[in-house]
């Protein structure tokens, strides 16, 4: 028996092992969900193809760019046709321009900017938007992947750290506009975790050296405790949470100086 046995969740952002949504769909599958993914774009979903061949059943997969709505709206809508009914979204997926993540802030331009935002924390809208509907009477919940940078300084991460408190305020602004539906949508703070996208930040490795010195548990967070988490939320344990963020992050988020 699982806490997610009957429960079908969409997953954005598998791009390799090491991706958090891996993670995710992993401690998913443990827990009795069945999983159906996207991938970016016809490169990245022969990677993905490869990726699910260690997984025992191969899940529903469709191409979607989150910056394109129409995308968005033709992956939800095939799922519904293909798959049926959802109760749950995974949004693991950001992007900045690698010159953003890195250097003096106040040399960001318009649109290292502005893309930053579109990928990383607009997109959750519409995601929101198309997928509400296959959560009609579920119960649904909503999961997006965010870091301390939203809150506090962290040098290099520059426009994601900007990208990161819309996508935390877009949380509760979702939270509240879809709470009547009785979907939930909320926020997992993870700590830093050597993944690609994370490779980007200058600076990431001695971020991963400073939490393991400093944080609480004296050490960095694991792609499966983010995973393990994150399927709380989107379970009926979680049942009155949304709006929230929720730092998986080994504790290093409460330390001041
Ligand atoms: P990753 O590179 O494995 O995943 C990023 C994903 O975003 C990839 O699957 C990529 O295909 C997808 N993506 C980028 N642009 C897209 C687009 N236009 N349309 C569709 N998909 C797109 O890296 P990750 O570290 O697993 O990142 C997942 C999430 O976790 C991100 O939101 C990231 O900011 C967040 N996060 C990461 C860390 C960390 O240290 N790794 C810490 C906290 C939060």
């Amino acid at each position: 028996m699982g806490i997610m046995d009957g429960k079908t969740v969409a997953i954005f952002g598998v791009a390799n092992k090491r991706s958090i949504a891996w993670g995710i769909t992993n401690a998913l599958l443990e827990q009795g969900a069945r999983v159906v993914l996207n991938y970016q774009n016809e490169r990245m979903g022969e990677a993905v193809a490869k990726l699910v061949e260690e997984l025992p059943e191969k899940p529903w997969m469709a191409p979607c760019d989150v910056t394109d709505e129409s995308q968005i709206e033709a992956f939800f809508g095939k799922l519904k046709d293909e798959v049926g009914p959802i109760d749950g979204v995974v949004h693991s997926v950001a992007f900045a321009k690698r010159e953003e993540l890195g250097g003096e802030f106040h040399n960001t331009s318009w649109d290292g900017y502005a893309l930053a935002q579109h990928v990383s924390a607009y997109s959750l809208i519409p995601l929101a938007k198309h997928a509400a509907p296959l959560m009609e009477g579920r119960n649904g919940s909503i999961v997006c992947l965010s870091y301390y940078g939203a809150e506090k300084v962290i040098q290099g991460y520059n426009v994601m750290g900007v990208a990161k408190a819309a996508l935390e305020a877009n949380t509760r602004y979702l939270a509240a506009s879809l709470g009547e539906q009785q979907i939930r949508v909320n926020a997992v703070s993870a700590g830093p975790i050597k993944t690609v996208s994370a490779m980007g930040v200058s600076g990431f490795g001695d971020i991963l050296g400073e939490v393991e010195k400093r944080a609480p548990l004296r050490r960095n967070v694991t792609q499966e405790e983010v995973g393990k988490a994150s399927t709380f939320l989107l379970s009926d344990l979680a049942s009155g949470v949304t709006g929230q963020t929720l730092y998986v992050d080994c504790g290093i988020s409460i330390l001041g100086l």
